[in-house]
């Protein structure tokens, strides 16, 4: 593998501007690797090599007219319920496996504008419900650092890419974990950032009271690379926020002496692996050893966040599917049968299993007689995290603790047992449903897996989030040890 492949972002991004290779020799480059990983890691749904190679082209042309931007010419791949003009936009459904979005996403937009290079539309839980990509109506994705091992989910795609070397960055959405955990079980870094800091605009959704986009990358400077880029105001989402958006590199000083660091007791329990428990907890006892001030905190509605999530995420995905009706998009099946006929053909044919159960879930507790006993009871309780949440933050920064219980599992290992799978996110769905930022970094290993450290930070506090990753990163020095997955290296030695 050539080794340019292993640099972070930022790294490389700085050879393109110093001329020691130009956008199309890079984008050829991890073209090649592509070929080669790619059929044992399977990330892609879509891969796009010409329009790669053209979007090289003109970052060059950009790059020899003087530009300078940290991702002109980096090639970067995308979650496939991004909208993309063009491209086949199909969110691992095959109800919309034909789908061309004639409009592009904002992030997409925003990166296109910036001059990264797309190379391709990345795999993930069929509308983003799961956690592991093996509800992708295509094929599982493989975790690069155990073959045998899922990636995690729903942007299992997004983090395998990166792990693998196949794209510098890419994007993903979170709606209950799905940047952070996939991130955390790949070894790379996830962002979710505040609710509203990023436009939903062109993000395909399940469900948009707790949807995110974030970017996965390989470091925290990448991280905040990229968010540099999507962030900010958008007429097209109403929901995004009119706020200043900082320049988020700014955090990256490794200086945190006086940070109040909360560890939520609550996010040690709820099945958290011993050894993951440890993990993190040392990674904790450093921040600590280099001026952060630790406190145990405790956040009691955090453990009824699994519950409240699964009625609040299925009433409101029952309701955005509802458009998939084979009239509008997409896949259409039984056209003979009239309109009722068709639909529901088309449904049928169109979602798989997990999708069908969540909306079927969904649709009744929203329905008259038990909406006041599932779903408004579901909207209180979210408040009242929301408001412990809202206590725990007048005493601390930020918040610390593990991403994932576990780390990665094997493929097939809970396929069939739907609550363990669920298990996957607990610790992650209490900040969606709080809308709070939440990253995850590369803290260790457990059995040769990857583990994350999870900081979770006030609303719209991304910048001190990003800032503990930093301290923590430069502390760590795991660079070394994460630039080649495991699983990978013997695939490519
Ligand atoms: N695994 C969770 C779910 O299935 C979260 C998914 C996500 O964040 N998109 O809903």
């Amino acid at each position: 593998m050539n080794e340019l492949l292993s640099l972070s972002l930022a790294e490389i991004s700085q050879k393109l501007q110093n001329r020691e290779i130009s956008a199309v020799e890079l984008t050829e480059a991890v073209l090649t690797h592509i070929s080669v990983a790619e059929p044992q890691v399977q990330a892609f749904i879509t891969p796009t090599p010409e329009l790669a190679l053209e979007m090289a082209r003109q970052a060059q042309a950009r790059l020899d007219s003087g530009e300078r931007s940290p991702l002109l010419g980096v090639p970067i791949a995308l979650k496939d319920n991004l909208c993309t003009a063009g491209v086949r936009t199909t969110c691992a459904s095959r109800i919309l496996h034909n789908f061309v979005p004639p409009y592009d996403a904002t992030v997409v937009k925003r990166l296109r504008e910036a001059g990264a290079v797309f190379v391709g539309k990345l795999n993930m839980d069929e509308f983003a419900m799961g956690s592991s990509t093996e509800f992708s109506a295509f094929h599982p994705t493989r975790n690069p650092w155990d073959l045998e091992r899922v990636p995690g989910g729903s942007s299992g795609g997004s983090a395998a890419a990166v792990a693998a070397h196949m794209a510098y960055a890419t994007l993903g959405s979170d709606t209950g974990g799905s940047i952070r955990q996939p991130a955390a079980f790949c070894g790379v870094v996830g962002l979710k950032p505040t609710y509203g800091r990023v436009s939903r605009y062109g993000l395909v959704a399940y469900a948009s009271s707790l949807d995110q986009i974030g970017p996965i990358t390989k470091t925290v400077e990448d991280c905040a690379i990229m968010l540099n880029a999507i962030a900010g105001k958008d007429p097209h989402d109403a929901t995004s926020v009119n706020l200043h958006t900082p320049d988020f590199r700014d955090a990256l000083i490794e200086d945190i002496k006086g940070i109040r660091l909360g560890v939520p007791r609550e996010f040690f329990a709820q099945g958290v692996q011993p050894e993951v428990a440890e993990t993190v907890r040392k990674a904790i006892g450093l921040l600590e050893s280099v001026g952060a001030e630790v406190q145990e905190v405790s956040l009691p509605m955090a453990e009824q966040s699994l519950a409240i999530y699964y009625i609040l995420a299925p009433a409101e995905c029952s309701s955005n599917l509802a458009r998939y009706d084979g009239v509008r998009y997409g896949l259409r099946v039984g056209a003979e049968k009239g309109h009722i006929g068709m639909m529901e053909a088309t449904r049928a044919a169109g979602f798989g299993k997990e999708v069908t159960q969540r909306i079927i879930i969904g649709t009744y507790a929203l329905s008259s007689g038990y909406y006041d006993a599932f779903y408004l009871k579901a909207q209180k309780g979210r408040t009242l995290l929301r408001q412990q949440f809202d206590e725990v933050f007048r005493q601390v920064d930020a918040l610390v603790c593990p991403t994932t219980p576990t780390p990665a599992f094997k493929l097939g290992e809970l396929v069939d047992d739907p609550l363990a799978m669920k298990l996957a996110d607990v610790l992650t769905i209490p900040v969606n449903l709080a809308g709070l930022p939440g990253l995850s970094v590369p803290c260790g290993f457990v059995n040769d897996l990857p583990v994350g450290l999870q900081i979770i930070g006030k609303p719209f506090d991304e910048l001190t989030v990003l800032r503990v990753g930093y301290a923590w990163e430069q502390l760590a020095c795991l660079q070394d040890e994460l630039r080649m997955p495991r699983g990978l290296a013997k695939v490519l030695a």
